[in-house]
């Protein structure tokens, strides 16, 4: 069954918590679905958790999908298979139980495999393209349903095939190594209290680190060197912990949060002469002043389908 919904306010999706109301937004609860609403060509852009995207505040000329509520996953010793919307907590847990090592770094991740697999999402040096092994894919130009090898994928640090191609990723298998449930376990605990310590919770809308790094640098070292912690424009502010984050503290707009990246580019650039690229994803309208200056700091992440 699909839910659509006229005029549906982005607000309520994003983890940012801004985003003005796109033309309807569709939500899929199987495979099944998600294929028949691609084959319309209705729509202009798949999402997941809407945890890497900045929406525009106004109102947005765009029909979009989101796969949150396809979420479903099959585990056979140890191989997982997992559909687009599931989200990464969930499977984390689920290697815990089955004392399977290698997504550790996904406990208390907020996107969806989806979106993971898109950009090749990746922490505490573990990547979400680690043990991959195949992606059931729809290729949007071609209206047929494919299944993509790791090499077809080709991952890459924030990259992996479908972000050129803009096929869809419809489910994921991995095979992952056998571990040792407690050292897991530690592990995760780790990974959850250095989240806690170093990143904004999401009770502040955020949309995690916004800008990629540099080769053999960090945005964040960068950004906090040009003293960028607790800058503001508007309603949104650097993060006070970790100069690459920027949190919605009051009511932002996507104005805000443009402005506020573009000071953080400008600076890195001008202190630095290294342009640092954007790591979220922006969708607005072509033409306004905030496309401009997206545009201006990347032309790499315009969202099209
Ligand atoms: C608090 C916080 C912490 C974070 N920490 C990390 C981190 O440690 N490491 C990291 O890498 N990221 C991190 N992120 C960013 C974000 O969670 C990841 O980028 C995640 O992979 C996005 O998944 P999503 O489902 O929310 O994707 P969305 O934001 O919904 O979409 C992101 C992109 O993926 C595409 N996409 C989504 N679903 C599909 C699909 N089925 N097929 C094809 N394309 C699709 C969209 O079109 C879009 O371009 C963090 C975010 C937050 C808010």
């Amino acid at each position: 069954m699909t839910e659509i919904i006229n005029n549906y306010e982005m607000k309520k999706e994003s983890t940012f918590k801004i985003g003005g109301r796109v033309i309807k937004a569709a939500f899929p609860s199987c495979i099944e679905d998600l294929v028949e609403l691609l084959k319309t060509k209705e729509y202009d852009c798949v999402l997941g958790n809407c945890s890497n995207v900045l929406f525009t505040s106004s109102d947005i000329n765009k029909s979009l999908i989101i796969t949150k509520n396809i979420n479903g996953y099959k585990t056979e010793g140890n191989k997982i298979t997992v559909s687009a919307g599931t989200l990464g907590s969930v499977i984390a847990r689920e290697c815990l139980k089955n004392s399977l090592s290698g997504f550790e770094f996904l406990i208390g991740f907020p996107g969806t495999f989806g979106g993971m697999i898109y950009m090749n999402a990746s922490a505490h040096n573990q990547a979400v393209s680690d043990y991959f092994v195949s992606a059931k894919i729809f290729d949007t130009n071609d209206n047929k349903i494919k299944i993509l090898s790791k090499k077809e994928m080709d991952f890459k640090y924030r990259y992996s095939s479908l972000s050129k191609t803009g096929a869809i990723l419809l489910e994921a298998e991995f095979e992952l190594p056998k571990g040792d449930a407690e050292k897991i376990e530690e592990t995760m605990n780790r990974n959850i209290e250095f989240r806690k310590t170093r990143q904004p919770s999401l009770k502040w809308g955020n949309i995690g680190s916004i800008f990629k790094n540099p080769e053999n640098d960090s945005a964040g070292r960068l950004l906090d060197l040009c003293e960028m912690k607790g800058q503001k424009e508007g309603g949104a502010m650097v993060f006070e912990n970790h100069a690459n984050f920027i949190i919605n503290y009051d009511n932002a707009t996507s104005m805000d949060v443009i402005m506020l990246m573009y000071k953080m580019y400008s600076k890195v650039r001008e202190k630095y002469t290294i342009e640092i690229k954007p790591e979220i994803k922006y969708i607005g309208n072509t033409g306004t002043e905030e496309y401009k200056i997206w545009a201006i700091m990347n032309s790499e992440n315009m969202q099209t389908m």
